[in-house]
Order: structure tokens, then sequence, then C-alpha cells
């Protein structure tokens, strides 16, 4: 990226995750799965990258690839100017320090078994950070800092709110001291009521602790609530990249635009007067994309050379990137 990005901390070229399924008892392989196909971008420190798109464009298989939960296929992970794409062993253990994760769902993400406190304290044990006193002393800290009080580490997760939970799941990803935390879908299941708690939360933390985040998430709102820049993914592909305000304001790519004119306004006349896009059709199959440019089999202004030529991410625009034949 060559303007308004910070420095980088996250950098990903032509990262793909493939997913090549069983034999079939005539011994042919399906189709790969293109889970993710040729993304390129990065998150800078200190930095909000919104990845919005919707269920099944692969934002949440692109953040496992970046924990290295699961295997790229092809392409390089950078983590602080280092390929960090094929580590193993030791060396990933050391990354896991430093980029840690928040998911959707944060029930299943404690042991409903073990007390919050040990679950907060587990990371720190596991890597020989702190035991006995000094780390009942760092999971007080944590709880405080998340804005619960330190003598609830003896209680069950079942015992918090939901809001609460997902405070207790940000005090273990922040054991660590991690420079990026990949948040996956983090408000999704929420209170419409506690979502903005958790978000700004998230953001007094990124301010005091230097955080970087990737940020997972269908919904817009939410994502333009919290990111500094934004990617908009589609079917394995980045289709747009732009600053926020410049991605709401001024999209340029059709399918950004189609995402954007859903969102509901709080203005019940302009909501009753705003022209919403909607799109034909069904997201393609990841095991069959479109020849040319992906979005073609839905796109509202699509040309015969839409059908043929795959259109490349381009900066359009200073800092602003798109992937159409059309848009400029
Ligand atoms: Fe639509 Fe063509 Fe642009 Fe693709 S390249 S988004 S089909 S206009």
């Amino acid at each position: 990226m060559t303007t308004l990005v910070p420095e980088e901390l996250l950098g990903l070229t032509g990262l793909a995750v493939h997913f090549t399924g069983r034999r079939n008892w005539r011994g042919n392989r399906p189709p790969p799965v293109r889970a993710v196909d040729g993304v390129t971008f990065s998150v800078g420190k200190q930095e909000t990258l919104g990845l919005v798109g919707e269920s099944g464009c692969g934002k949440s298989t692109l953040g496992n690839a970046v924990l290295r939960l699961v295997h790229p296929t092809a392409g390089q992970i950078r983590f602080d100017g280092r390929d960090v794409t094929r580590l193993d062993g030791e060396e990933l253990r050391d990354l896991r320090r430093d980029v840690q994760m928040i998911f959707q769902d944060p029930y299943s993400a404690l042991n409903p078994k073990i007390r919050v406190g040990e679950s907060i304290g587990e990371p720190l044990l596991a890597h020989g950070i702190a035991q006995g006193k000094a780390l009942d002393d760092q999971v007080s800290e944590l709880l405080g800092l998340v804005g619960l009080p330190p003598e609830r580490a003896s209680r069950y997760p079942h015992e918090f709110s939901g809001g609460q939970r997902q405070r207790l799941v940000i005090a273990r990803a922040l054991a660590l001291k991690p420079r990026l935390i990949v948040c996956d879908e983090p408000v999704s299941a929420l209170d419409v009521s506690i979502r903005s708690q958790i978000l700004n939360l998230l953001m007094e933390f990124q301010q005091k602790l230097g955080l970087s985040y990737l940020f997972i998430s269908h919904d817009l709102s939410v994502v333009r609530h919290i990111s500094h820049r934004v990617a908009v993914m589609y079917l394995g592909r980045v289709v747009e990249l732009a600053p926020r305000d410049n991605l709401f304001q001024e999209p340029l790519h059709p399918y950004t635009e189609a995402l954007i004119s859903a969102i509901p306004l709080p203005d019940p006349v302009a909501q009753r007067q705003r022209k919403r896009i909607i799109l034909k059709g069904e997201l393609p199959k990841p095991t069959a994309p479109p020849p040319g440019c992906p979005f073609h089999t839905r796109c509202p202004i699509a040309q015969p050379m839409c059908r043929e030529k795959v259109p490349p991410l381009e900066e359009k625009r200073p800092g602003h990137w798109a992937a159409c034949h059309l848009r400029s």
C-alpha cells in the first residue's frame, strides 16, 4: 500500500487458502473450496482494519490463516517485517504470544467447568510467564482492566452476563500482551445495548496498549464505528479497500454500494427516500467461482467484458483500492 497507511504490523501478499475434499468412491476429488483466493493487504501499527462481507465470503478463514490455525495454500504472511507463513514449533508458539483472537461466542470460548480466573491465567501459565501469587495478581489486574471486580475470579462463566463474558474473553486475549488481535464477529452474539460498550473498550485498549486489530464482521455499522480502514471481501477476494470515511461516503465497487445501501438510517424520512440496491441471486459457490469478475453474476452494471476478464485490485484514488473494470 502506498498512501494513508501507517507502518505495517501485519502484511498479507497473495494469500490463498484452498480446502481439498476427500476422494469419492470413484477416486475423484471434488473441486477445491477457494475460501481465500489471493488476498493482499496490511494492518498498520495501532490501526484497526475492518474486514466485511457476507457469510461464507472467506473472512473467518482469513483470520484463522493469520493465526496459523489453518495452513495457507499460497502467498505470504508477514508480522512486523518477518515472514511467518511457514513457522512451526517454538517459533509459532512465540508468534501466538503476539497475535491473539477474540471469537464471536464468548460462552463457548470459556470452559464452563473452569473458574474464570483459571481461564484468564491459563495462557500465562502455559507460556511460563507467571505462577502462584504472581499469576493471581496478574489475573486480578486483567479483570480490573476490563472493568470486572477481581474477586469474581473464582466464579464460573455461567454466573456472568453475555457482555461480561466477552470482557472475560478480552481479558484472556490481553494476558500475553499481544500486539495484534484478530476479532472475529466479537459483538454479533451480544445485545445491541452492550455492543457499543465492548467496541469502546476495544478502542480504549488500542489507545492505552498500542494494539492493532483485524476486525472481522458482517455488520457494516459495527465496522464503521471501530475501523480506520475497511476491506470488503467477496468470494475469497478483497474487492475494495479504503479509509473508512472514503469507503462509506464514496464507495467505488458496486458490491460495496449494495452493502452500504442496506444499512438502516436513523432518520425515518431519509430511510424512506433512500434507494436500496437489491442484489439478485445468491453468493456463488467458492468451489465454482464465476469466470472474469467474481461479482458479475449479481452486479447491476455488469458489461460483457466483466464475464471474461478478472479486474485487478487497483489504487483508483490515493489509498482507495477497488477491483472493478468500470470504476475509476
Ligand atoms: Fe460489476 Fe464488472 Fe465492476 Fe465486476 S468489473 S463489479 S461485474 S462492473
